[in-house]
């Protein structure tokens, strides 16, 4: 929060270099990105979207490649909420099935993202309504009102060592409590929940089995930490996770170690990278024949890949 004092939240913090873009901006690129994407190829259909709601987050993973952060929400402008509502519907109308919304940290704004998820599931009647989530602003109010809605909350935890957590930027000593809150209210409300874990140089060595047992998650999706240059790496990056990285061969070795955990799915670098195409507003202007990823787009974006 701001004060009329203090600059706004985007001048005052260093990494907020990016100008917020215009609402018809962000609004004109996400429909110019749908159209143009199943133009170019018939067969192309966005049938799982994976919704970058917000750039924002608490948290300071420091392997984290959403480091281009825009003060900008769509949902919470003078009349966002239908026109995101608009976007939602055509990529529905241009075939998705899914929608899994992601950050950032979604639940910074819990309020619109409950009202979306409402309208994916009751007005669009899509298959599947997922959140990924770092955890830490969800309340039990929130599965009162919006669990209905959804079908499935993934947080993410990288280790069950408080002290690793921390030394990961994953929150200040207080995540894994939060998270056995949150597995809880899951169960209370029926909603399935998912686990999300990077494997980086601080918990490579860990046993996370027991844990994981006992949360006892529908999945648990394993990471490598993955370097992109110019988000979290390189001379252009806001964010340097190199000293984070592990080879394949130490990824291997850690699901080796949880091979008995059966709803482990890994994915490593290469899966990674392939599975997903980015598109933002910076896709914008006249370039029509993107097939390869547009990785990094600095602003709200919308990716349509195995995004859950
Ligand atoms: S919680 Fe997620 S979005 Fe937030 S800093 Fe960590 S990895 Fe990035």
């Amino acid at each position: 929060m701001t004060d009329a004092s203090s600059p706004p939240e985007e001048l005052a913090h260093p990494r907020h270099r990016f100008d917020a873009p215009r609402k018809e901006e962000v609004l004109a690129g996400a429909l110019e990105v749908i159209d143009a994407r199943v133009q170019e190829d018939e067969h192309l259909t966005p049938t799982s979207v994976n919704w970058h709601y917000t750039r924002a987050c608490n948290y300071e993973c420091k392997f984290c490649f959403h480091t281009a952060k825009s003060s900008y929400f769509l949902p919470a402008e003078p009349g966002g909420m239908d026109e995101a509502q608009l976007c939602l519907k055509r990529l529905r109308d241009a075939g998705m099935k899914k929608i899994n919304f992601s950050g950032g940290e979604p639940f910074l704004h819990p309020k619109h993202l409950g009202e979306l998820c409402r309208f994916c599931k009751e007005t669009l009647k899509l298959e599947s309504v997922s959140i990924v989530s770092n955890g830490s602003k969800i309340q039990e109010r929130w599965f009162q009102q919006f669990g209905d809605y959804v079908d499935i909350l993934a947080i993410s935890c990288d280790s069950f060592n408080e002290e690793t957590n921390v030394k990961i930027g994953r929150g200040k000593g207080m995540h894994i409590r939060q998270l056995e809150q949150v597995r809880n209210w899951c169960n209370m409300y029926g909603v399935p929940f998912k686990l999300n874990s990077v494997i980086n140089i601080h918990n490579v060595g860990e046993d996370m089995t027991a844990a994981i047992l006992q949360l006892s998650p529908v999945r648990w999706k394993v990471f490598q930490c993955l370097l992109l240059d110019g988000e979290n790496a390189g001379p252009d990056a806001l964010r340097d996770a190199k000293e984070l990285a592990i080879t394949g061969e130490q990824f291997g070795q850690f699901l080796k170690r949880h091979e008995t955990v059966a709803c482990l799915v890994p994915e490593d670098n290469t899966r990674m990278k392939d599975s997903y195409l980015i598109s933002g507003a910076s896709t914008l202007g006249p370039r029509r024949s993107a097939p390869a990823p547009l990785l990094g787009a600095p602003r709200p974006s919308w990716t349509s890949g195995s995004a859950s």
